[in-house]
């Protein structure tokens, strides 16, 4: 099959795209480089040890977009690119309202103009909102309590109309957990700019002698140990997702949301804990107060990821943290 990741040399796109590549896709990679690098396109062909189709363009440029799908003959697009930090989108709603709605619209266009009508898009746990009852299955009412998870909300829906106008159409929203970890080779893995927002991330750094302690946000949550629990998915599982998800979309057209967690919930006590163990490294912290915004627990319902994509969450904690350590240390040491 042939492929376009847009955002494919992001975080998720990166290792989706090794994935894909394995299985035997043509994958062709679509970035504005707006938060990645040229360099990850190098570290998949290394990883996949053949020439990656890599275009540098932007979602909101619907001219270059439908070239792109039909000159690479695309069957299949599975849309990561956007804005992605709950944070920033408070500040700046228009523009994480431009990067995540306005490109999807554009995406859109392009698809009909190109005759493309089977998509994978990157949605988020953040559609739930405040739990009224765990694990969060997708019949979960959806509340968003961010300008960011409105606009994957907004998107939801906007994709469900456009499959309900016409049969032809395939698309699965993908709400995906809380992604870490990294590829076993350590070429590839979240290398986000500036202060990280996430967790994993930050204590990589901590670990790694870059930043000096660990902020833990709150410990008086109603929770086993009084700090934040939320399910870590290992990226690896998730791109094994959305292969399955290419898959389940050639025999199922139509709209579905899935889960893609592990319905486990760790604490980040425990994530410390852990990283410690696979780096051999202590990770000094603090408790500071509470981080606005932030919910005590949430964790995944994983029946219908199970049932529709046949698709479970195999990589554990341990793992999670050693490969985001392997890949933290080739970081700093290049
Ligand atoms: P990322 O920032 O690492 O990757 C996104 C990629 O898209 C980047 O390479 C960026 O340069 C590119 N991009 C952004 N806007 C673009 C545009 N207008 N045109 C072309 N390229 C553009 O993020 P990620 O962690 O890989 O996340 C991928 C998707 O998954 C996002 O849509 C995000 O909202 C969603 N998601 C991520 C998480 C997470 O924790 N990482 C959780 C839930 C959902
Ligand atoms: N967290 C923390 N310190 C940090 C970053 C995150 O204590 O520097 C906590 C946060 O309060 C939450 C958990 O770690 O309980 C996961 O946060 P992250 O931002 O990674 O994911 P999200 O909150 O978006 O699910």
């Amino acid at each position: 099959m042939n492929v376009l990741l847009t955002g494919g040399l992001g975080y998720i796109g990166s290792h989706t795209a090794v994935v894909l590549s394995h299985l035997g896709n043509q994958i062709t990679l679509y970035d504005n480089l707006s938060n990645s690098t040229e360099i990850v396109a190098k570290n998949i062909e290394k990883i996949c040890g053949q020439k990656i189709n890599f275009v540098k363009g932007d979602v909101r440029n619907t001219e270059t977009l439908k070239h792109v799908l039909t000159s690479f003959k695309i069957d299949s697009v599975i849309h990561f690119a956007g804005s992605k930090s709950v944070a920033e989108s408070v500040k700046e709603p228009i523009e994480y309202y431009d990067n995540n709605v306005q490109s999807t619209i554009s995406l859109l266009c392009a698809m009909r103009l190109a005759q493309v009508k089977s998509l994978v898009f990157s949605s988020s746990a953040t559609v739930y909102g405040d739990p009224l009852y765990l694990p969060f299955d997708e019949q979960h009412p959806t509340n968003p309590i961010s300008p960011y998870g409105r606009s994957k909300l907004h998107i939801e829906e906007m994709l469900a109309d456009v499959a309900a106008s016409d049969s032809e159409w395939c698309i699965a929203c993908l709400r995906y957990f809380n992604p870490v970890g990294a590829h076993d080779s350590g070429l590839i893995g979240e290398n986000p700019k500036g202060i990280p927002s996430n967790l994993m991330p930050y204590i990589a750094q901590v670990a790694s002698g870059l930043r000096e302690v660990l902020n833990v946000f709150g410990n008086d949550y109603p929770t086993r140990d009084g700090t934040g629990v939320r399910d870590y998915v290992h990226v690896m599982d998730i791109a094994d997702g959305h292969a399955a998800a290419l898959t389940y979309l050639r025999k199922h057209p139509s709209w579905q949301s899935i889960n893609l967690g592990t319905g486990q919930g760790y604490s980040v006590l425990e994530i410390i804990d852990a990283f410690e163990v696979a780096s051999g490294k202590s990770i000094p912290f603090r408790v500071v107060p509470r981080r606005a915004g932030d919910i005590a627990e949430f964790y995944s319902s994983t029946i219908i990821a199970q049932r529709e994509l046949k698709w479970k969450a195999s990589r554990d904690l341990i793992n999670m943290c050693a490969s985001t350590w392997k890949f933290q240390t080739q970081l700093t040491k290049s």
